[in-house]
């Protein structure tokens, strides 16, 4: 690919590595990814896959700008107050990168309307705020064949991993990790119980990482892993994620001798990370 002046400028010090180079800038600019929150989250995440050239962004989501978003959603700012989300964060991103087509879908996810929206992507990147939506996303990445680069964000407390499930039928899920969706309510959120707007920003900016690993095929995948992080402590931690023999989602097309299920890790953080 031929790339322009501007654009060799634009993407220098990514051209520069070797991991990159320009065929892997081609291949950012050739790929799509689809975006589900333009939160906490999404934020980071998206301005960063924008940064980097990423072809095509799509971001879903169907809430508006409100003032408590903005201590941590810096897609957004405070002349959008009441603006849609996805709206805001198009027009910020165009602004960004004129390579990048974004394209703003401002409706909620449901499990009638996930597979069209999946379609438009080469991998989907989770920044939801709730279980339900992780869940059907976990579950439309199996039946779609597509990479899922998933987080979460609490307090001072995030996790994050990657699920290859779609593309690697030996790779465990999101519902391998956590088998039975809590009842809601249940869990903490950030509505009710604060994040750090940094913590986030890690998370995401982390997450958009992983999403360029996955398309450009380059480095040590987090599938079959989950990061824990603390940052008021200062404290990492990587567990493994084993694939469930029992999985509603993955697991049927597993051979039951070859499974060693993952004992009591998933419970023991199962009630972390339920909001952006
Ligand atoms: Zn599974």
């Amino acid at each position: 690919m031929d790339f322009t002046t501007t654009q060799l400028q634009r993407y220098s010090r990514q051209l520069l590595l070797r991991e990159v180079g320009g065929q892997g800038q081609a291949r950012l600019l050739a790929s799509r990814v689809v975006l589900v929150g333009a939160g906490g989250l999404g934020s980071p995440a998206a301005l960063y896959l924008a940064a980097a050239g990423v072809g095509r962004l799509v971001i879903v989501d169907d809430d508006r700008v409100e003032l408590s978003n903005l201590q941590r959603q810096i897609l957004h700012d405070t002349d959008r107050l009441g603006v849609e989300k996805a709206q805001s964060a198009a027009q910020t991103l165009r602004a960004l990168n004129p390579d990048t087509e974004v394209v703003p879908v401002l409706s909620r996810l449901s499990a009638d309307t996930v597979q069209a929206v999946l379609a438009q992507g080469d991998l989907i990147l989770d920044g939801s705020d709730n279980f339900a939506t992780r869940y059907v996303l976990n579950e439309a990445c199996w039946q779609a064949g597509k990479p899922l680069i998933s987080a979460a964000v609490l307090g001072f407390e995030g996790q994050l991993s990657t699920f290859r499930h779609g593309v690697d039928r030996a790779s465990p899920c999101y519902r391998c990790l956590y088998p039975e969706m809590p009842a809601a309510g249940s869990t903490p959120t950030c509505r009710s119980a604060g994040v750090l707007g940094a913590v986030a920003g890690v998370l995401g900016a982390w997450q958009a990482a992983e999403a360029i690993k996955e398309l450009l095929g380059i480095g040590d995948s987090l599938a079959g892993s989950l990061l824990l992080l603390n940052l008021l402590h200062g404290q990492i931690m990587r567990i493994r994620v084993d694939k469930r023999a029992d999985c509603p989602v993955c697991g049927e097309c597993v051979n039951q001798s070859a499974v060693q299920p993952m004992g009591g890790v998933a419970d023991v953080i199962h009630t972390r990370g339920a909001g952006a």
